[in-house]
């Protein structure tokens, strides 16, 4: 009796001391204190680091490498998340990288992915092609390094694992696939997966959207069992055009330009970059060994509407008299799109819009036409949220219109992007 009693009495004060201790922590003033605190500090210490990044964009930028050559950047990234403590993984696949951050409290496993590739510039006078740094994937490092260094000085305070995935191969839609056939889930293990692009977006803006945030790409290719009279291969390509293309009414859906207008463009819920089935305008024509071969392009808003296009262009021949000599419809290249699990786009941006206002991240009415990124390949696998970072700045006349030979950023959307992303990172790791 007695010494249960003792125990009893043991046993209460022990969960007295454990409920004030949860009640302390869990107290909501003493934890939004603790959050602000803590988000204030990642800011500051981004704003520390803020030069050092541009010189790391400067660098990348001045070497720029082609897919598959990215060895020098390779290293470099290497160098700098070793120095920063990470644990360091480039076996997965080409010049690909892997940095795992642990944090000092138990949480989630959380992935950042940024692409490391340059564009190929063709100019007469070069008989091999150039690098630049056209698309942004220098300022996607930069970011990417930024949120891995603002996280490692948080260390102590942070929770479950953070991996910084460098992908190899993004413009060839090659490296996330590669990274996963070669097993990159099978080293690390993320609950879910982030990542972004710089856009022509005023910088100051991230924009995102649940669900498909590109239009889904195809090229068809209608093979015939005979040569066709170029007039009828043109003719057919015209009438393909005018049959499948599909927009609002007034719109012009493929003018890209027009994603900035503040009544049209993405950030309007009467976005025309809303349901639409943009085409090449002709189809690139050439004959094969069997007779002739036509080919084109088209960007189609909704998965929905997808195998309903070979059978409407199977008919379209039919109607103008081909059915005979057609031989087959397909399309040549089909690669998923970017795809944003809604729950965590919902949860993403609410985090941060109690961390940075309710400006600091818009919603996307809109799926860009003619972009996409293999990003998509890591969300079939792993839910995740790809966002738009804001780059132009119209005042100084730079505007980050990707694969523009004019491409230009301002850098302080690194700062932007490491302190939303960064603080975006420790919250979800938290969860
Ligand atoms: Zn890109």
């Amino acid at each position: 009796m007695y010494i249960v009693k003792k125990l009893s009495v043991k046993i209460l004060l022990e969960t007295l001391a454990l409920l004030m201790f949860v009640v302390c922590m869990h107290h909501p003033a003493i934890g939004q204190q603790q959050n602000r605190l803590r988000h204030e500090s990642i800011q500051k210490e981004t704003d520390k680091i803020f030069p050092r990044l541009v010189e790391c964009r400067l660098h990348l930028q001045a070497n720029p490498e082609l897919a598959t050559s990215e060895q020098q950047t390779q290293a470099y990234i290497k160098k700098y998340l070793s120095d920063l403590g990470l644990q360091v993984e480039t076996d997965v696949y080409g010049y690909g990288i892997v940095g795992i951050l642990k944090g000092e409290k138990p949480g989630k496993k959380i992935a950042w992915r940024a692409d490391m590739d340059a564009l190929p510039v063709n100019s007469a006078d070069q008989t091999s092609p150039a690098a630049q740094h056209g698309c942004g994937h220098d300022v996607h490092m930069a970011v990417a390094l930024g949120i891995a260094e603002i996280l490692a000085k948080h260390k102590s305070q942070l929770h479950g694992t953070a991996y910084f995935i460098f992908q190899p191969e993004e413009e060839t839609f090659k490296g996330a696939k590669s990274m996963i056939e070669n097993g990159l889930f099978s080293k690390i293990h993320p609950d879910e997966i982030y990542g972004m692009h710089v856009t022509a977006l005023p910088v100051g803006q991230i924009m995102v959207k649940e669900n498909e945030l590109f239009a889904y790409q195809k090229r068809i290719k209608i093979s015939f069992t005979e040569k066709l009279a170029d007039n009828i291969a043109q003719n057919l390509s015209g009438k393909i055009h005018q049959g499948l293309s599909r927009a609002q009414s007034g719109t012009q859906p493929w003018e890209l330009q027009q994603i900035l207008d503040a009544e049209k463009g993405l950030s309007s819920p009467n976005s025309m970059f809303r349901d639409y089935l943009i085409m090449d305008n002709n189809f690139e024509v050439y004959e094969d060994k069997n007779g002739t071969v036509m080919e084109a392009y088209l960007y189609e808003t909704s998965a929905s509407n997808l195998p309903k296009i070979i059978p409407a262009v199977k008919k379209m021949i039919e109607e103008n008299g081909l059915k005979n000599q057609l031989a087959s419809i397909s399309f040549s290249q089909e690669n998923p799109t970017v795809n944003n699990d809604p729950a965590l786009t919902e949860m993403a941006n609410r985090t941060l819009k109690d961390i940075y206002g309710e400006n600091s991240v818009t919603t996307d009415y809109g799926q860009v036409p003619y972009f996409n990124d293999d990003f998509a390949y890591f969300q079939q696998k792993v839910p995740g949220v790809y966002f738009f970072l804001g780059g132009s700045n119209f005042d100084k006349g730079l505007i980050a219109m990707n694969h523009s030979p004019d491409f230009k950023v301002d850098e302080d959307c690194i700062s932007i992007g490491v302190k939303r992303f960064a603080s975006l990172m420790f919250e979800r790791l938290k969860e």
